[in-house]
């Protein structure tokens, strides 16, 4: 049961791509949206654009790698909405380049923004998002079919998502008698503004042009073509809906059936 009758979702990285088909979608079901971005320019205006469609949305600048951001954005939703009962977490980064010349640098950024952060908003959310005390919620983590296997030049970036994966499969049993579910979306390609900077990086890698990369990937890819971000949204709406009450500790593709495991 929720404080008022209104669900509140908490999603990271609310500002672009998937995060904010995301935010669209659950705000379309009448759920409060909270997000957060580092840019806060970006949140105001994404927040603006979001209540200006009528919906109820909020959100501040975060960066999902530090513990004090964590703890001000978990805050800053129950102050704003009261309480918390849907956490998606979505912000992430690509990131990677032949093994050996991986500086350390990049390889704990991924790591963190990836996956350390997943650990840190959850824990957060658990503590002060009263979701188990309730006796109603929703994880849903946004992995990557990188998460099941391997991404070629993307160690860090695949290291960190098979985390992911099974983090929430620990969790979701360790919830299961709870009334929260924990799950793992994981997209395959997605048109967004981060899959357009995976493509650079693979033509820089191959030294060939960005529409080569698309065109092999989309060769991949048995549907042949990248999904859509509101397409990952709509599962993510169908796991934190009272119908998706059974469905826990999965990790689900909506990947065009680039990945079938
Ligand atoms: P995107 O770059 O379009 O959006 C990422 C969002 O996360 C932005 O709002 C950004 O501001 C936010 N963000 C990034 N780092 C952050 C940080 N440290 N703190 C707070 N916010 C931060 O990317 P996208 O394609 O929408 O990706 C969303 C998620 O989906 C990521 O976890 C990504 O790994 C995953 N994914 C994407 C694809 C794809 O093809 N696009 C495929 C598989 C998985």
């Amino acid at each position: 049961m929720t404080v008022n009758g209104q669900r509140v979702a908490l999603i990271t990285g609310g500002t672009s791509g998937i995060g904010l088909a995301i935010a669209e979608n659950l705000a379309s079901q009448k759920l409060k949206v909270f997000i957060c971005a580092r840019n806060g320019e970006a949140v105001s205006s994404t927040v603006t654009g979001l209540r200006e469609r009528g919906f109820d949305a909020a959100g501040i600048a975060a960066d999902i790698r530090r513990l004090e951001d964590v703890r001000k954005l978990v805050g800053g939703a129950v102050e704003q909405y009261g309480h918390i009962d849907v956490l998606v977490n979505n912000a992430g980064r690509s990131g990677g380049g032949v093994t050996a010349e991986i500086s350390d640098d990049v390889w704990y950024d991924v790591i963190d923004t990836n996956l350390n952060s997943v650990f840190l908003m959850t824990r957060e959310v658990l503590n002060t998002g009263k979701l188990v005390q309730n006796g109603w919620g929703r994880i849903v983590n946004i992995a990557s079919t990188g998460g099941k296997q391997g991404v070629i030049f993307g160690a860090p970036y695949s290291a960190a998502k098979h985390g992911v994966v099974g983090f929430t499969k620990a969790l979701g049993l360790e919830l299961a008698k709870t009334g929260v579910t924990v799950n793992a979306v994981c997209p395959g390609y997605v048109e967004t503004p981060l899959a357009e900077r995976v493509r650079q990086g693979y033509a820089a890698y191959y030294n060939v042009t960005e529409d080569n990369i698309l065109e092999r990937f989309q060769a991949k890819i048995p549907l042949g073509r990248y999904s859509a971000p509101e397409e990952v949204a709509g599962m993510v709406g169908y796991l934190v809906s009272d119908t998706a009450a059974s469905v826990t500790a999965q990790a689900i593709n909506v990947c065009g059936g680039l990945g079938n495991y």
